[in-house]
């Protein structure tokens, strides 16, 4: 089959034929309908030999969605040919984090060396994807899974990220979106789903600034020097009650900072490699400081349910697996509209 794969540090991904993968016991194996092209990626690439935690070659892609092709012996739960999308932060299944449906938190993973497919394990930018239990999976029915797959990860994350700062997100309240690439214009539209908070989105591209408007931010404002003071006047004074910045960089992680009021929440989901300062007399009083992971399984099934309802819906490009690195290149340069999905099987 063919897969794109991360060859080696700090080289360029290639299309490359690789053996077909079988299902072993209790696996699941997927014909690829379409993988979505994520930013985490791009940092993979980016990391010296010692920080990489897994072997290569790297098959990546770790959103990802297909038809059951084959249940290897003892797998449940799905009939052939349904359209599934998969789950990804695969765990031990078994910890006290698992047991609660947060694999994104497992306990054991490391220890276990399990990996997400995509980020260790072989990803889902192939034509065939093995899946390790029937439990990753989710039916995705008649959602379509071109517009579904960046759902898995482009969705889930800033859910998970969202939904713990909802009860702060009140009538008259202020939520601001750093970066409205993959994550962030799908954050816009859940927050203005599920809160009634005012969405101010920054983004140093106008493209991303015109999407971010398009997709239900209130205001969308370049991310500057002056971008902080103009969050403050649009507050009152007040800075916002929710900060999520989707760049995590340490210019972004700063007006992040500068932006959280009183009581607020300052989330980085972006791995730009910034961290905050927080501190008595540094942070506003009582501000909540947090860097999530991706998101549970149950949250899968409700951001799923959500575009179900149209309450969310993915901007994507579509590509063909050849020009998969072309996206990858589009991804690194800022061009991608939304989310790069990769159709394996055209
Ligand atoms: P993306 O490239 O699609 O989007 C990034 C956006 O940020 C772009 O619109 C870009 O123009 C904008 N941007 C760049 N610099 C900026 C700045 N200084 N100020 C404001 N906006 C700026 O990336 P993505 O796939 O959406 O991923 C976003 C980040 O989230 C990445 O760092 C990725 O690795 C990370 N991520 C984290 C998790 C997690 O679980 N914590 C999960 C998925 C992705
Ligand atoms: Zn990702
Ligand atoms: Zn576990």
């Amino acid at each position: 089959m063919k897969a794109l794969q991360y060859p080696a540090v700090g080289a360029a991904p290639v299309v490359l034929d690789v053996p077909d993968p079988e299902p072993g016991p209790g696996q699941v194996l997927l014909k690829v309908t379409a993988a979505g092209v994520c930013h985490s990626d791009i940092a993979v690439m980016s990391m010296p030999a010692a920080a990489l935690r897994f072997p290569l070659p790297l098959t990546l892609g770790h959103e990802g969605a297909g038809t059951v092709e084959a249940l290897g012996d003892g797998a449940t739960g799905f009939a052939l040919g349904e359209s599934v999308a998969v789950y990804g932060p695969w765990g031990c299944g078994m910890c006290h984090m698992c047991a609660q449906g947060k694999e994104n938190y497992c306990l054991r993973a490391a220890e276990l060396q399990i990996f997400p497919p995509g980020l260790g394990a072989p990803g889902a930018i192939a034509q065939y994807l093995l899946v390790d239990a029937s439990r990753h999976l989710v039916p995705l029915g008649d959602l379509d899974p071109v517009r579904s797959v960046p759902l898995t990860d482009a969705g889930l994350t800033p859910y998970h990220a969202i939904k713990t700062s909802l009860p702060k997100l009140v009538g008259g309240s202020t939520a601001v979106v750093i970066g409205a690439g993959g994550l962030g214009h799908v954050a816009i539209q859940l927050l203005r789903a599920l809160s009634p908070a005012r969405v101010v989105a920054l983004d140093v591209a106008p493209e991303k600034l015109e999407l971010a408007k398009e997709v239900g931010a209130h205001e969308a404002l370049m991310s500057d020097e002056k971008a902080a003071l103009a969050v403050k006047e649009l507050t009152g004074g007040r800075g916002a009650e929710a900060v999520f910045d989707f760049v995590g960089a340490p210019p972004t992680v700063a007006l992040a900072s500068a932006c959280a009021g009183v009581e607020s929440d300052v989330t980085i989901v972006g791995i730009g490699g910034g961290s905050a300062q927080v501190g008595f007399g540094v942070t506003p009083y009582d501000a909540a400081f947090r860097a999530p992971y991706w998101g549970t399984r149950a949250e899968l099934v409700e951001v799923l349910d959500l575009a179900r309802d149209g309450a969310v819906s993915v901007h994507v490009e579509t590509y063909s697996i050849e020009e998969a690195p072309r996206a990858y290149e589009r991804l690194h340069a800022g061009q991608v509209r939304g989310r790069a999905v990769i159709l394996p099987n055209g």
